[in-house]
C-alpha cells in the first residue's frame, strides 16, 4: 500500500502504513510501541524531515 507523503517516515523501519475502510492511508510510527521510547508519537506531524529515531528500512529488491 503506497503511503502518504510522510518524508523520512516513508523510508524508516518503524513506519507502518494503515488504511481505513474509506480508502484513506495513514503513516503510523511504531517506534514507541516496539522500543518503549514514549517520546515518539504514534501519529507524528507529517511530513517528518528530521527524526533522531529514524532507522533505514530494509529494501526489498524488485523482481
Ligand atoms: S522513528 Fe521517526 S522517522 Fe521513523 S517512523 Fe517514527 S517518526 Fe518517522
Amino acid at each position: 500500500m503506497p503511503g502518504p507523503p510522510a518524508g523520512l517516515c516513508n523510508i524508516c523501519a518503524f513506519q507502518r502504513v494503515v488504511g481505513n475502510t474509506r480508502g484513506s492511508v495513514f503513516s503510523m510510527c511504531e517506534r514507541a510501541k516496539l522500543t518503549g521510547e514514549t517520546e515518539y508519537a504514534k501519529y507524528p506531524r507529517l511530513p517528518v524531515w528530521e527524526c533522531p529515531g529514524y532507522e533505514p528500512a530494509e529494501v526489498t529488491p524488485e523482481r
